[in-house]
Order: C-alpha cells, then structure tokens, then sequence
C-alpha cells in the first residue's frame, strides 16, 4: 500500500492521496488518538441515519421537523444521562471543543465584573488558555502544579487564598491532559471551588470516551469533543450550570436561546453514539489499554533507558504515553516512526505541536531532571480501543531504532525548556 507522505509544511491536496486508506480498519499502527479518533460504526450509523431521516431543520414546525427535534432532544437526554447529569437543559451543543470553550470565555467575561480574574492550570489545551487570556486581558494567573503536572487541591486552595480579596470569575483545569494524559483530580478541585461558590470549568475533551464520565455533571462547566471518541469532527458540547442565564452568542434561538446556529443534527446523534458505544465497553478497554500501555513501557526501559516518561509518576489516561527524548528532534522521529508504518505525533495537532508540548514540559521541567534550556524531543503515542499489545510493541521498537537513526551531531532542538 502506498503510504501518504507527511505534509512538511506545505500545502498538500486531495487528489495527491489516492490510496489514502479508510478510516476502519486502518491498515497500520494509529498512536494519534489524542488528535482525533477514527470514526466508530455506531456514529457512522447514526450519522448516516440522522442525514437520510432526519435532514429537517429542528427548529420549523411541520412533521419532519418535529421528528428532527424529538432526535435532538433524545440526544440531549442521552447524553445527560453519560455525564450523570439530570438537566438535559444544560447541555448546549457546539461545534467542537474550541467552540465550546470560546463561548464560555466570552460568557465568563461578560458577566464578570470588570476586574475579575480567572485562575488555569498551566497545561490548558490553547482551546482554553488564549480565548480565557484574550477574554481577560492581563488578568489570568496560572496555579501552581507539582512534579507531575498535577493540581492539587492544596495548591488550588492556596491560589484561592492568595486572590481572597478579588473575584475569581472561574477557575478551569482540564480533565485529562492531552499531552501526557496526566489525569488532574477535577472532582476535588470542583467540590473546593463549589464550597467557596466560585465556578469550576473543565475541558473533558481528553477523558471522554476513555474514563467514566459519570459525576462531571457535578462541574458548573464542561467541555467535550466528539472526534476524539470516534464521533465525527466538527461537533460538541458545553455543559453550562443549571438556572444560569447562558448566552454564548448572538443571531438565532437555537439551544434553548444558549447558542446560535443550526444544530449539526447528524454530527450530534453520531458524537452521543460514539460516546455511548464507548461508555459500553469502558472499564474492559482502560484495564486492557492499561496493561499494554505498562508493558510497553518496560519495554522502552530496556530499548531507550534515556527516554523519559512526562508526568510518570502521575495517574494518566491508560491510552497516552509522551516520551522526552534528550537531545532529540520530535519531527525527524515523527517521521522516521512513520516511515516505519507507526503513526504518532510530537504532541498536540491542534497547535503547534512542538510549541505546545513545550509548555507542558516547561511546567514539569524542575522535575525532569533537565536543567533549562536542554534541548528535548516529545514523542505521543496515543492509542484507542483497538490498538494491541503487539502495536505498542513496535511502536516502541520504532522509537528506539528512530532515536538510534536521527542521532548525530547537527540536531536542531525542537523543545527548549527555557
Ligand atoms: N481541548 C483539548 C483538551 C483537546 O485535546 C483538543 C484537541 O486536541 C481541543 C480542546 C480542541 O478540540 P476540537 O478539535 O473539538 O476543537
């Protein structure tokens, strides 16, 4: 099979890829699960059925249309339903993650007063760190985290205590850390900010699909992402507190007059399929995704003693692993591990890959080992539901012939933890 090159900055078309294979089953190794999941069965199912049956607009009045809003509002209660939440009415639908998170930014800026301040972690996905920064301007103070990346509850109340004095307009630390999976411990962080009524935000889009989401109704705010399930791309959802006048944006009354713009009917039905089939088989694809994760950490042990694990010694999503490569380029070792029919990434797609991954190292650097400035090279391997103990094995067989191959003396740095 011919094997689509890696786009080196440069425009690439459609027409280029021919052989591009489908989406499931796919033909080689996929360890990019963090940056989007192929598209389950069941979503393509309900997708295609949604497009076919229910193309109405749920908002007109006549027959079809009643039958396209009953459809919206079964996914409305269904997904109420994975989140543990009993107020199907606060869930407004988006299109995607950053949508999500650029409606609740302009929200918290709107209706705080005009020198609230809001507090985040400092491994927010951009999605959250520039719309809350570009939504309050000069007044964002970042939380302190330990060795692993964590916030832990004691450093979020001592945040809170030092900023006493001002309204804190939100607080917002995602669930699950889309570079080294790092899991933060969201249900404490949100019963500490309740106890004190200052609004706590997460951005879910990580550990949906992978963890229970029972109890993250329990947050004022949540953010999801149905292509990093295996939903389709492009559609998602805000979780915004019970009885709050939420009012995202402007132009039409759609979701209960919290969001404009026609609902994306076959994207939703497919996102709340793919998440419900993955809710089915959670617990067995964490136990199993768990222990071939491990085993192939030992693995790397014997192969690439020099690799270190990002946030190691922290609970993390059993499907990440971003490894720190000393020395090392992310995109030569990309490259190479494609070449060698492995696909994963330098970090995250959404931005800057290696920028990207740099913040998160550059927050646990002290920890690493690393004095400031050593140049370092992250590799994600991302995996999903079908990925095997063999996959992971020769991913990390990959890595250390990638690492053995790119070696020598003219290597840019990719990472620079200043
Ligand atoms: N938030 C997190 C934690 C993510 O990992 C991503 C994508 O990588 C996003 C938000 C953006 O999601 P979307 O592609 O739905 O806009």
């Amino acid at each position: 099979m011919q094997r689509a090159p890696i786009a080196d900055g440069g425009q690439v078309g459609y027409s280029e890829h021919p052989s591009l294979p489908l989406s499931f089953p796919h033909p080689v190794p996929y360890f990019d699960h963090n940056a989007t999941a192929p598209l389950d069965p069941a979503a393509r199912g309900a997708w295609l059925e949604a497009a076919d049956r229910f193309w109405a607009n749920p908002s007109s009045l006549y027959g079809g249309a009643t039958a396209a809003r009953d459809l919206l509002a079964d996914c409305r209660e269904r997904l109420a339903d994975i989140l543990g939440c009993s107020d199907p009415g606060r869930i407004v639908f988006t299109s995607g993650a950053t949508a999500a998170n650029n409606l609740l930014a302009r929200h918290l800026s709107t209706s705080a007063t005009p020198d609230a301040i809001a507090l985040l972690s400092p491994l927010e996905h951009p999605a959250v760190d520039a719309s809350i920064r570009a939504a309050f301007p000069g007044r964002v103070s970042e939380l302190g985290v330990d060795a692993n990346g964590v916030v832990t509850p004691e450093s979020l109340a001592r945040a809170l205590d030092a900023h006493g004095g001002r309204l804190i307009a939100a607080v917002s630390v995602m669930a699950a850390g889309n570079e080294s999976g790092v899991l933060q411990p969201w249900p404490e962080l949100a019963s500490l900010c309740r106890s004190r009524t200052i609004p706590f935000h997460t951005d879910a889009a990580q550990w949906l699909g992978k963890l229970p989401a029972t109890g993250l109704a329990a947050c004022d705010w949540v953010t999801g992402s149905g292509h990093k399930f295996g939903g389709p791309r492009g559609v998602g959802f805000l979780l915004v507190p019970a009885n709050t006048r939420f009012r995202g944006d402007v132009g039409g009354p759609q979701e209960h007059g919290q969001h404009a713009g026609t609902e994306d009917l076959p994207g939703i039905a497919g996102m709340v399929a793919a998440l419900e089939a993955r809710d089915r088989s959670l617990a067995d694809i964490a136990i199993r995704g768990a222990g071939m994760r491990d085993a192939a950490i030992e693995l790397l042990r014997e192969r690439l003693p020099a690799g270190i694990i990002v946030s190691g010694n922290a609970e993390r999503l059993w499907n990440t692993l971003a490894i720190l490569i000393p020395g090392a380029d992310s995109r030569k070792l990309v490259a190479t591990l494609d070449r060698a029919g492995i696909e994963a990434s330098t970090g995250s797609a959404c931005s800057s890959g290696a920028a990207s991954a740099a913040r998160v190292v550059a927050a646990i650097a002290p920890s690493l080992g690393l004095a400031p400035g050593t140049p370092a090279g992250m590799v994600r391997f991302s995996a999903g539901p079908d990925t095997t103990g063999a996959d992971w094995q020769a991913a990390m067989h990959a890595l250390a012939e990638a690492v053995i191959a790119n070696a020598g003396p003219a290597r840019p740095p990719r990472v620079d933890l200043r």
